[in-house]
C-alpha cells in the first residue's frame, strides 16, 4: 500500500488542486457492493433505462464485484456540494481526466465512476450508441456500489437527503493497479 501511495501521489495532487475536498487510495475490497443497490435504481429512479449510463446497461452489483476485485486499489474521490450542477459536473469531468492521466502514465487499466446520471447530452437514447464515448462513465451506484457505505468505510461524510436543496456530498472512484 505504502508504494502505491507514493507512486500515486501526484494524482491525488492533482485531485485537490481541482477542488476536491478529499482524495485516498483505498484497497479494492473496501469499495462495497450490494445486491439492494441496483433494487434503488429500478424501483423509484426516473432514470432507469433512459440512459447509456444506467441500468440496467451498467454492470449489476455482483459484476461490479467481479471488476473492482480484479483491481488492487483505487483513488476515492470526495468533494462536498453547496450549489448548482456546474460543480457536479466539474467533478465528474476530473474522474474522467485522472482516469486519463493514469492511462497516460501507464495504469493502462485505469477506470472512473463518477457521480450521478450522466449529462452531457439534453437527451440520452439508449436504442443508440453514447455520443460521448470517450467521455461518459456511470456513476458508482449506477454500478451497484453502496456509495454510503463506502464512504463511512473511509470516514467521510454523507448523509440522506431529505430535499433537493440540501447541501450534499458526491463522490466518484477511479480504478487503477
Ligand atoms: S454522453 Fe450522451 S449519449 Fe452518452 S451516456 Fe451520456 S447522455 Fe447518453
Amino acid at each position: 500500500m505504502s508504494d502505491a501511495k507514493e507512486k500515486l501521489a501526484p494524482f491525488l495532487t492533482m485531485a485537490l488542486e481541482r477542488g476536491v475536498d478529499h482524495a485516498r487510495i483505498i484497497e479494492t475490497p473496501s469499495i462495497i457492493t450490494a445486491p439492494w443497490v441496483r433494487l434503488k435504481c429500478q424501483f423509484g429512479c426516473f432514470g432507469y433505462g433512459r440512459g447509456l449510463c444506467c441500468p440496467p446497461y451498467t454492470p449489476t452489483p455482483e459484476g461490479m464485484r467481479g471488476i473492482l476485485d480484479s483491481y488492487s486499489h483505487a483513488i476515492l474521490l470526495h468533494r462536498h456540494w453547496q450549489k448548482g450542477y456546474a460543480v457536479l459536473d466539474e467533478f465528474n469531468e476530473l474522474v474522467v481526466d485522472i482516469e486519463k492521466a493514469l492511462f497516460l502514465d501507464g495504469y493502462y487499466k485505469a477506470w472512473g465512476m463518477g457521480s450521478g446520471p450522466c449529462r452531457r447530452c439534453k437527451k440520452c437514447d439508449p436504442t443508440g450508441s453514447c455520443l460521448h464515448a470517450d467521455r461518459s462513465r456511470p456513476s458508482m451506484e449506477a454500478c451497484g456500489i453502496d456509495a454510503f457505505a463506502t464512504a463511512r468505510e473511509h470516514d467521510l461524510p454523507i448523509q440522506v437527503l431529505r430535499t433537493h436543496k440540501e447541501e450534499r456530498d458526491i463522490f466518484g472512484v477511479v480504478l487503477v493497479e
